[in-house]
């Protein structure tokens, strides 16, 4: 590229206020429902928390759906009601988020990685049989930026061997794979996050999807507790103190503060997800020339785009991807990397894991970069990402 107008990162920067990664959208209708139930007197969880739950069954077509105070505390949920415990091992990513693979241990088990495939980033269909031993129990997709795991594929293997199946849906919900919504593919368990980041949000929280109404049951006791509604019912004579508890559980319940915005967030999830399609496209339209490697289509079902991940072709570019990061935030666009790979953390290292253990991964992290990509960005943003981009492009070509 011409090197005559080449103007140094920083210097003019493409806009003068900051663009954040992401940004949750929230209007008058979540401050509105927020307020109603400030002034219920009735704040924790609820009756808008089993509002939110069955609206959110409903939207995703499961039969069941429950309420977490996050997406980690509902896969942490979903294992220990699996009986996933000490001396089992639990199939996963490499290159996800930590909790995916932190509630693995927190329940005294061991996760074990697998590598990526490099176009899509979600782990390799392939390479997940040879990682089953006598002692997995269970295999843990993410799917990765919001684009759909090959479920049947996943299922079926899991079936022959006798294994669960928990989705880390954190990127994904609004997004179908074969005519179904992720959340309603046969899984034991799907598990959503409404993180500020995520497709919606209620500050923090999470909400499982199950068909089983055993397993359900299970998840709703190690949700509060430990405590058994089933003893709560038997003893209940109007409003009664009685109790049992019947396993160590947890404390992950959803307040019904949290719920007003879920339920009024979710009203709104299927505009969002088209606004998303929208900016995902109009990247993919404006990049296509770029030395990037863009995330591949999904044309089988619906990507929820959450994520929208570039690559640098670094051996085109005079730069390493933290060098691009920052010229891009001297231009005031703030980014992202998702992820960087589990074996690389000091905890995971401990295990044994090395680099080099999983290159697709690794070869990915070095080169990714997150663009903003969220419901309230108006094209004009987007439109400054790609202009930041062009021009750092020109600044760093070799
Ligand atoms: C955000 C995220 C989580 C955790 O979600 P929380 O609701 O913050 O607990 C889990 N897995 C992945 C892949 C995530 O991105």
């Amino acid at each position: 590229m011409s090197r005559t107008h080449r103007i140094k990162p920083g210097e003019f920067p493409v806009r003068d206020s900051f663009l954040p990664f992401s940004q949750p959208w929230i209007e008058e209708e979540e401050i509105q429902a927020v307020a109603e139930v400030l002034k219920s007197g009735w704040l924790t969880t609820g009756k808008k928390t089993m509002e939110f739950e069955s609206e959110f069954a409903r939207y995703i077509g499961s039969p069941i759906a429950l309420a977490f105070n996050s997406c980690t505390g509902g896969l942490h949920c979903a294992l220990a009601a699996l009986g996933i415990g000490p001396g089992d091992e639990v199939i996963t990513s490499v290159f996800t988020f930590a909790a995916t693979a932190n509630v693995v241990c927190q329940l005294g088990a061991e996760p074990v990685f697998v590598d990526i495939d490099p176009s899509t980033l979600n782990m390799d269909f392939k390479k997940i049989e040879e990682k089953i031993s006598p002692k997995t129990k269970a295999i843990i997709p993410v799917h990765y930026g919001g684009r759909p795991c090959p479920m049947d594929e996943i299922v079926s293997l899991a079936r022959k061997y006798d294994l669960f199946v928990v989705e880390d849906a954190a990127h994904a919900l609004g997004a179908i794979y074969k005519g179904k919504k992720i959340g309603a593919l046969g899984s034991e368990v799907a598990c959503f996050s409404f993180y500020p980041t995520k497709c919606i949000t209620t500050g923090e929280g999470g909400m499982n999807t199950t068909a089983s109404p055993e397993l359900a049951e299970k998840m709703k006791i190690w949700r509060l507790h430990g405590i058994s509604r089933d003893a709560w019912d038997r003893y209940q004579k109007g409003g009664s103190w009685y109790y049992e508890v019947v396993s160590p559980g947890y404390k992950y319940n959803l307040t019904d503060i949290a719920s007003a915005l879920g339920v009024e967030q979710l009203k709104k999830v299927e505009r969002f997800q088209k606004r998303r399609e929208e900016l995902a496209l109009k990247y993919r339209e404006a990049l296509k020339d770029f030395p990037f490697i863009l995330p591949p289509p999904f044309e089988e079902g619906r990507h929820a785009w959450h994520l929208f991940p570039i690559q640098l072709k670094l051996e085109e570019l005079n730069c390493t991807r933290e060098e691009f990061v920052d010229a891009l935030a001297k231009e005031n666009i703030g980014t992202s990397v998702h992820f960087i790979p589990l074996h690389l953390m000091p905890y995971y290292r401990n295990k044994g894991l090395k680099e080099g253990d999983f290159p697709c991964a690794e070869n990915a992290f070095r080169r990714l970069i997150s663009l903003p990509l969220f419901p309230k960005m108006s094209d004009e943003d987007l439109e400054s990402v790609v202009q930041a981009l062009r021009k750092l492009v020109e600044w760093y070509s070799k």
